[in-house]
């Protein structure tokens, strides 16, 4: 018998699945949705008290997959950890720099932040799979059919990052993790393995934006060399709030070639907090991972420390770019304490680049325009002075690599995650248009479907 269950949220937020391989019980991914705090933040792991849990396999290092894994290992020390090398050593500096956030957050004396030195424990104990190469893994008390043969594919969405193709009883499921079948800047798109497969375990969180809203990467980085020509030339400075993990990265790279080309104005460029460390990682695997230019290393990059700037008002007196995480701008980040400075510019600009949940304070400041009135939050009404330009640098597939993802890999069935309600709903349309015969199964929470008997 094969199962399956979310554990963790109905739509994009603390990913965590259940699969069960005739008691062989693997989870997959251990998050924390970012837009919580505390408890709420967490998968419901309760639900795993009752059911055998051999191992954890974790897809890639952001937060939404693996926040949680210190307090998963916390409940289930027993677990066996699996990831890529890669995702292995993101996790050391992502879940040590959610320490200190948490630490300084957390109020809920029923809630115990993880220690640096359980993160230090947890790091020792993630057994590494290289991409393409074929384990088998073992159940303790699994019954005769559990074995399950696992490989991992790279899936092109920041380095590190896993799909996942398991095997047992003449079956083969795929997990997507988060997947990019395109090119970004520095990463060439996901490989997916050569089969069919049974069942495909697909993200879905462009699954309902047009493709004419996701253009192609470079043309969208020559309209950002336009926008960003004209704020510069104007003497603004432009804010960018990105991703620590992955997008700094990205766009950081596409920047400074942007500017080599002499597409872009030469100007100051700002990063800082731990994307820095991120990029070294980045760098240390430029020959073992796939890359567009495996010579281009980022920290190679000119730039200056946010952090050593004491006053905000410094990044105005000569027009510069400030890359700063979070990528939603989420309350008490840098992205955020910047946006609040740079909202009054009036000939500067907030550029945003990739995904807004749409309850997050990026995605508010991405839908405002010049001289509106905003409300970060309840009590502060903020006037936008300066510039607002979205552009879509994702990191994700559009609707019509999701598509070719499921034309490829053939499935019966398609349990869709990792989407907004309106994602998966258009996605489940758009996957029987062009396959009357595929079964689609949502991901509610808490609930087990069947995937063999
Ligand atoms: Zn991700
Ligand atoms: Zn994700």
């Amino acid at each position: 018998m094969i199962t399956f269950k979310n554990i963790g949220s109905d739509f994009i937020g603390a990913n965590c699945y259940y699969l069960n391989f005739d008691g062989n019980g693997i989870i997959l991914d251990s998050g924390v949705d970012p837009k919580k705090k505390g408890k709420e933040s967490l998968p419901n792991f309760s639900l795993l008290k009752e059911v055998p849990t051999d191992y954890a396999i974790i897809s890639h290092a952001h937060q939404d997959h693996i926040g949680s894994l210190p307090f998963l290992i916390k409940e289930f020390p027993h677990l066996k950890i699996i990831s890529t090398p890669q995702t292995r050593a993101l996790a050391e500096l992502v879940l040590h720099n959610a320490v200190s956030i948490l630490n300084k957050e957390i109020s809920d004396e029923d809630f115990v932040p993880y220690s640096h030195a359980e993160v230090d424990l947890l790091i020792k104990s993630i057994n590494y799979l290289e991409y393409e190469k074929e384990i088998v893994l073992s159940s303790y008390y699994g019954g005769a059919n559990s074995d399950v043969k696992i490989k991992f594919f790279d899936a092109g969405h920041i380095l590190g990052a896993a799909g996942i193709l398991f095997e047992n009883q003449n079956k083969k499921i795929f997990y997507t993790g988060d997947i990019k079948l395109s090119k970004q800047q520095i990463l060439p798109g996901a490989t997916l393995p050569l089969t069919k497969v049974d069942v495909l375990i697909l993200e879905t969180t462009y699954g309902a934006t047009s493709v004419e809203e996701i253009p192609e990467w470079d043309l969208e980085a020559e309209r950002f060399a336009k926008e960003a020509n004209n704020i510069l030339s104007n003497g603004g400075s432009i804010l960018i709030p990105v991703f620590a993990l992955g997008k700094m990265q990205e766009i950081l790279s596409m920047i400074f070639i942007l500017i080599k080309k002499r597409k872009l104005a030469d100007v100051n460029l700002f990063v800082g907090g731990i994307g820095k460390q991120i990029s070294s990682v980045y760098d240390l695997n430029r020959y073992t991972t796939n890359r567009i230019d495996k010579e281009f290393e980022i920290s190679s990059i000119p730039t200056l420390d946010y952090n050593e700037v004491n006053n905000c008002k410094d990044f105005f007196k000569s027009p510069s770019i400030v890359l700063a995480s979070s990528g939603m701008m989420i309350k008490g980040t840098s992205s955020y304490d910047f946006a609040i400075k740079w909202l009054s510019q009036k000939h500067s600009a907030i550029f945003t680049v990739g995904y807004m949940d749409p309850e997050s304070p990026g995605y508010l400041i991405s839908k405002a325009r010049k001289n509106q009135s905003i409300f970060l939050d309840e009590s502060s009404r903020i006037k936008v002075n300066c510039d607002i330009k979205n552009f879509r640098f994702p990191s994700h597939s559009n609707k019509n690599e999701l598509l070719e993802i499921v034309e490829k890999l053939n499935p019966e069935k398609i349990i869709l995650v990792h989407g907004e309600e309106e994602s998966i709903n258009s996605m489940a349309k758009l996957i029987l248009l062009q396959n009357k015969k595929r079964k689609i199964f949502l991901a509610q929470k808490g609930k087990e479907i069947t995937l063999l008997n």
